[in-house]
């Protein structure tokens, strides 16, 4: 399950080989990130879907700024949840204009922040209504706002739910209308809605539903807009293969089914462009978590290794970021690639806790203390998703390579 090309029994992140690359960073363990297998990854889904189908990055998925940089020339726009995300992405060079900002407990300060920025607001609540209203008054500015709506669907078989029944996130479809009067009433610059029904879905068919259903939410909602709908952001919820027996995503029924979606657009909300929203997507498989073995030890009958990296830099491949079960991620001895794995190994993190597990009995080539331990599919809700102060280790790096 690798992305990356293996010469020589290494793997070669960025064209050179694992051990020349840890050489080069100076120390372990770290993130790598590779440019080639973003900028490819895009392209595929650019072939997949309609030519006018808007692409933007959800950047909680990885903030690296070398990293928002570099898919800010892939993109067409970058989803912030914050208004230390939108700095980023402005530096980034991304135009206001492209940028939207999403997410529940937007301060008073980031909501006056963005209206100053001319980035687009993903309203989520009555009050966040009257603070544009007042931001747009003392700025002089409308403020560009869209309403994120929280469905009374949800995208099944995901792995985090985020629509549907009670949720913090957006506003209730029941209360959409009031809060579009209030909007208008207000002044502020209404340009559409935003949906995001969940995330981490492998299944094409759920990924199809919710896109028909949110469509169609839409544009009842319309109605009771106070402008044109002039963009319409889907979310996506695409979702990467982790662990043993999950299956990549087919992307040509997703396409198909947004081609229908465009055609409906047309018909009955000309000026609306449709916005797919994607995190993990577009990074996660382009990430690898380096991390090298400073012990190798038996307890009973069981072959341990040690890393020097683990929960406090990647919590989600231990199985502790919102995971029901513990899973293994795909792991490698990254300087013995294609040696035979003869040895059934637990691989486990320098933290005084159970919970600091990299790979649970997996069968592993013979490794030593020094070689380097690989955790694939890190590029998401890695190093930005720890609790990095956990034990006091040196600072996380990471590298785009
Ligand atoms: C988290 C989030 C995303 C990205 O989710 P992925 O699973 O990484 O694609 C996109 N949009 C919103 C509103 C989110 O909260």
């Amino acid at each position: 399950m690798t992305q990356f090309v293996v010469s020589q029994g290494e793997l070669m992140p960025g064209g050179d080989s694992l051990s020349r690359l840890a050489a080069r960073v100076g120390q372990t363990p770290f993130y790598a990130y590779g440019r080639a297998q973003i900028r490819q990854r895009v392209a595929e889904l650019r072939q997949a879907l309609p030519s006018k189908i808007r692409l933007h990055y959800a950047m909680k998925a990885n903030p690296m700024p070398a990293l928002v940089g570099f898919m800010a020339g892939l993109v067409d726009g970058l989803d912030v949840a914050s208004a230390g995300e939108m700095k980023v992405a402005l530096d980034a060079g991304v135009s206001p204009k492209d940028i939207s900002f999403a997410g529940p407990g937007k301060r008073d300060a980031e909501l006056r922040q963005a209206v100053a920025a001319g980035v687009l607001v993903n309203i989520e609540s009555f009050r966040e209504v009257d603070v544009l209203a007042q931001a747009s008054q003392t700025l002089g500015l409308p403020a560009r706002a869209a309403v994120r709506i929280n469905p009374d669907f949800e995208l099944k078989s995901s792995g985090m739910r985020m629509g549907g029944g009670p949720r913090p996130f957006g506003v209730d479809v029941e209360q959409v209308p009031a809060l579009l009067a209030n909007l208008g009433r207000a002044g502020l610059a209404f340009e559409g809605f935003h949906l995001y029904p969940g995330s981490q879905s492998l299944s094409t068919e759920a990924i199809c539903q919710a896109l028909q259903q949110s469509f169609d939410l839409a544009l009842r909602l319309s109605q009771h807009a106070p402008d044109k709908v002039r963009v319409l952001n889907l979310g996506g919820g695409l979702g990467v293969p982790y662990f043993p027996g999950d299956k990549p995503l087919q992307l040509e029924p997703i396409g198909e089914q947004l081609e229908r979606l465009l055609q409906l657009a047309q018909a009955h909300l000309p000026q609306t462009s449709l916005v797919l929203e994607l995190g993990r997507y577009l990074v996660a498989e382009a990430g690898i978590y380096v991390t090298r073995v400073v012990d190798r030890k038996y307890s009973r009958d069981q072959l341990y290794l040690v890393a020097d990296g683990g929960l406090h830099q990647h919590l989600a491949a231990t199985g502790n970021f919102g995971q029901l079960l513990r899973k293994n991620y795909p792991v490698a001895i990254g300087n013995k690639m294609g040696q035979p794995a003869t040895q059934v190994t637990t691989v486990v993190g320098p933290s005084c806790t159970p919970l600091d597990v990299l790979a649970d009995r997996v069968p592993l080539p013979e490794a030593q203390v020094g070689d380097l331990l690989v955790v694939f599919q890190s590029g998401a809700y890695g190093a930005n998703a720890s609790p990095h102060q956990f034990l006091t280790h040196p600072p996380c790096v990471e590298v785009l390579v």
